[in-house]
C-alpha cells in the first residue's frame, strides 16, 4: 500500500495567508505598517548573537514579566508561538477525537482548520444580521460533547464586539464542562468602553481562557509570540502539548523588549484608531455597508460582489482579504495606504 496521509486531511481547507505581490499595498493581514522601534530591533540583534543556544523552554523571563505585568500567577499563563499556536494547544489540551468546538462564523479563519486538524468536530454559529456574534445561538449550540467555545472580541473579520453585561450573562449560563476562549488578538485597538477587559474577567472566572498576541498592536507578527491566561489545569495542559522550543530566542527577546516600549507602541495604535474612523466614514459616505470596527481593520459586507471587488483592488495594486460571497476585510494602514485603498473603493462600480 502506498504511503498516504490521514484521509480526513483532504477535507480540510488550506489556511490561505494574505497575498504578497511586489509593489502592492498590503492591507490583507491585519499587520501594523511600521517597523519595530530601535530598542526592539536591538534586543532581537542581541538575541541573534546566541542563536546557537536553545531558547528558554517555558519562556521563563517573558513568563515572569507577564506575571508581574498582568497580575496573574505564572501557573495560569502559557506562552506560545503566536496565538494561533495557542489555539492549537488549547484544542489539543481539551479535546479528544469527536469532541466538539463551537465558534461564531464568520470569524478567524483558522478556528475551523485547527479544530479539524486536531481531530475535533466543529460547530459554526452564524453571526447576526448586524455582523455580531450571537451569544444566545452559541449557547444553544453547546451540547454534551462541546469542550470549547471561542468568542473573538473584536471579531476578525467583522470588527464587531461584545459588551461586558452580555458576555458575563453568557459566561454564567455556559454549562460547567465547557471552557470559553476569549480571543483578544486586537484588544489594544478597542475604544468602546462597554467592551470587557478580558484580563479582569479571566481573573474571576474558572471557565474562561484569554488569548493575546504580540503580533498586532505590538507589531511582532513576524516574530511569533503570544500568551494565554487560563485556569491553572488548562494552562498546564497547554504547556504539556506545546511543541518544545517553538517560541524562539528571538521571539522571546522581541516580546520582552516590546513590553518595555509599550507606550510608544500604544501611541501607534492611537493613529490606527484615528485612521479607522476616517476610513469607515468615507466608505459609508460612498454607500458601502461597513459595521463599526474596534479592530485595526474594517469589514465591507459586499456579498456576491466580493470577488469582483477583490480583483478591482488588485488592479489598483491594493491587497485586501476577500472571503468570496461574503465580504472583504481591509487592514487600516498608513494614511497614504488608506488613501490608495479609498481611491480604489471609490472607483468600484456600485
Ligand atoms: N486570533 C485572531 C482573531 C486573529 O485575527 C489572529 C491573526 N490573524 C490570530 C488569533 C493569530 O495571530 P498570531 O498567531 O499572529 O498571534
Amino acid at each position: 500500500m502506498p504511503i498516504s496521509v490521514r484521509a480526513d486531511l483532504a477535507g480540510i481547507p488550506d489556511y490561505v495567508p494574505g497575498r504578497k505581490i511586489p509593489g502592492a499595498i498590503v492591507l490583507s493581514s491585519n499587520e501594523v505598517a511600521t517597523p519595530p522601534p530601535d530598542a526592539v530591533l536591538a534586543a532581537i540583534t542581541e538575541a541573534a548573537a546566541e542563536v546557537n543556544r536553545y531558547p528558554l523552554w517555558s519562556s521563563d523571563d517573558l513568563l515572569a514579566r507577564l506575571e508581574r505585568q498582568l497580575g496573574v500567577d505564572a501557573e495560569r499563563i502559557s506562552v506560545g508561538a503566536g496565538s494561533v499556536s495557542l489555539c492549537v494547544q488549547l484544542i489539543q489540551a481539551m479535546c479528544e477525537p469527536g469532541d466538539e468546538v463551537v465558534f461564531p462564523w464568520r470569524s478567524f479563519e483558522a478556528y475551523p482548520i485547527l479544530t479539524q486538524v486536531v481531530g475535533a468536530r466543529e460547530r459554526r454559529v452564524p453571526l447576526t444580521a448586524g455582523h455580531r456574534q450571537d451569544l444566545d445561538a452559541l449557547l444553544a449550540a453547546i451540547g454534551a460533547d462541546t469542550r470549547l467555545v471561542f468568542v473573538c472580541v473584536p471579531n476578525n473579520p467583522t470588527g464587531t464586539v461584545l459588551h461586558t453585561a452580555e458576555l458575563e450573562r453568557f459566561l454564567d449560563a455556559v454549562p460547567d464542562h465547557v471552557l470559553v476562549v476569549l480571543d483578544e488578538a486586537y484588544r489594544e485597538f478597542v475604544r468602546d468602553p462597554e467592551v470587557p477587559d478580558g484580563l479582569a474577567l479571566v481573573r474571576e472566572r474558572e471557565n474562561l481562557a484569554l488569548l493575546r498576541t504580540f503580533s498586532k498592536a505590538y507589531g511582532l507578527a513576524g516574530a511569533r509570540a503570544g500568551y494565554a491566561v487560563a485556569p491553572p489545569q488548562v494552562a498546564a495542559g497547554m504547556r504539556k502539548v506545546a511543541i518544545p522550543f517553538s517560541v524562539s530566542r528571538l521571539a522571546q527577546a522581541a516580546a520582552l523588549a516590546s513590553l518595555d516600549v509599550a507606550d510608544e507602541l500604544m501611541a501607534r495604535c492611537e493613529v490606527v484608531v484615528g485612521e479607522r474612523g476616517r476610513v469607515r466614514a468615507e466608505l459609508l459616505a460612498m454607500g458601502y455597508e461597513v459595521p463599526e470596527s474596534q479592530g485595526n481593520f474594517v469589514w465591507l459586507a459586499l456579498g456576491e460582489r466580493t470577488a469582483a471587488f477583490n480583483e478591482h483592488c488588485l488592479d489598483h495594486k491594493v491587497l485586501v482579504r476577500a472571503f468570496a460571497g461574503d465580504g472583504a476585510r481591509v487592514t487600516v494602514g498608513l494614511a497614504e495606504e488608506n488613501d490608495a485603498f479609498l481611491a480604489a473603493a471609490r472607483a468600484f462600480p456600485r
